[in-house]
């Protein structure tokens, strides 16, 4: 053990406990979930971080003497989806320990960018993130739970229009039927957190968007996005993206250079527009522009994020989250919004469930 930490829970729960609960010890589901949540809003290695989201859905339907027979038994490898390293941390949650890899995610699970807290603390909500309907890794319920667990009070789930092939978009059906799903969430929650229904809908060449009126109108939040011809010219990509700002259904103008600054997908030049234009349309409007939390994005760029700021736009900050650890990417957007002056009022994402959803009907 190279960490310096010991496997004697009880000496290390104590230790970090003194600071906060965080290394208090957990059942084997929540313990598997608290780590995948963490190595996700550090921006770990997806396919090792879905071995621990994989076995906590194999074990969350088994009775829980069985688990813990077979952590003694030393038979949960048995199990399909359970390797050595979450069969060890599934033991030392059955034996009340916090696993040694828990404990070290924990001590660096501290606030993802400074300068942001305090706006952060203010932030209510959530109006962009994707589940496994669309390109996201997790189902919706484990998107809202965590939501839930960051504090939020709602979270618009916004999976991609039909366009987006590659990303799974849905059709006007499959959102149908996501929609019965986000109703019998709501109503097993029950209360005060809600998972609002959205979408994030793709802004086609001409600007109209890529889903139907009627669809459109159904949905509590619509985040409209490029994600095509990104290096369309200039007067056109601005004619676009105007078009859609002006269109009733639009609340939200997702991340609008399209730019990636960092990550593995490589970098990409942010896309050319008329972003006076584009932005007083926005405020002409009641459009909130994005601050896109992602660090591979940091949309939109400081002197565009400032322009805006001036030219009197609403701003949402999104986390854009394809994973649950990745809501709470909201630090990033935070500390953004906090360096470039930008009054917490006119972050629509700082108001209550009521008068987001006001604004967002309001042009319907
Ligand atoms: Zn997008
Ligand atoms: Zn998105």
């Amino acid at each position: 053990m190279t960490s310096g930490f010991t496997r004697d829970g009880a000496v290390e729960e104590k230790k970090l406990g003194e600071e906060s609960t965080a290394g208090t010890a957990r059942g084997p589901v929540a313990t598997l979930r608290r780590i995948a949540f963490l190595m996700e809003r550090q921006r770990e290695e997806t396919r090792r971080i879905e071995a621990f989201r994989k076995a906590a859905r194999t074990i969350l339907p088994l009775p829980e003497e069985e688990v813990r027979r077979r952590a003694a038994d030393g038979t949960l490898t048995e199990l399909t989806g359970i390797g050595p390293s979450t069969a060890a941390a599934i033991t030392d949650a059955c034996n009340g320990v916090v696993p040694e890899r828990l404990v070290r995610l924990e001590a660096t699970a501290g606030p993802l960018a400074q300068g942001g807290e305090e706006l952060r603390a203010r932030l209510r909500g959530d109006l962009h993130s994707h589940s496994d309907w669309s390109d996201g890794g997790s189902p919706l319920e484990e998107m809202a739970m965590t939501a839930m667990e960051l504090g939020h009070d709602y979270l618009v789930l916004t999976d991609h229009s039909p366009r987006l092939r590659v990303a799974n978009g849905l059709s006007a059906e499959r959102l149908t039927r996501q929609l019965g799903v986000v109703d019998a969430v709501n109503e097993h929650l029950g209360g005060s957190f809600t998972l609002l229904k959205g979408i994030e809908v793709d802004i086609l060449d001409d600007g109209s968007l890529d889903q139907t009126p009627e669809m459109l109108g159904r949905l509590d939040v619509r985040v409209a996005s490029v994600h095509s011809k990104l290096k369309m010219d200039a007067a056109p990509m601005t004619k676009r993206m105007v078009t859609a700002v002006r269109n009733p259904h639009t609340n939200v103008l997702g991340h609008c250079t399209g730019r990636l600054v960092t990550g593995n997908r490589g970098v990409r030049p942010q896309s050319q527009f008329d972003a006076k234009a584009v932005f007083t349309a926005c405020a002409e409007e009641g459009v909130a522009v994005e601050i896109n939390s992602r660090p591979e994005r940091r949309d939109p760029p400081t002197g565009l994020l400032e322009l805006a700021r001036d030219l009197g736009c609403l701003f949402s900050i999104d986390s854009d989250a394809h994973a649950p650890g990745q809501l709470d990417m909201l630090d990033y957007g935070a500390a953004r919004a906090t360096e470039a002056g930008i009054d917490a009022d006119r972050i629509v994402t700082t108001w209550d469930r009521d008068r987001l959803l006001e604004w967002a009907a309001a042009r319907l």
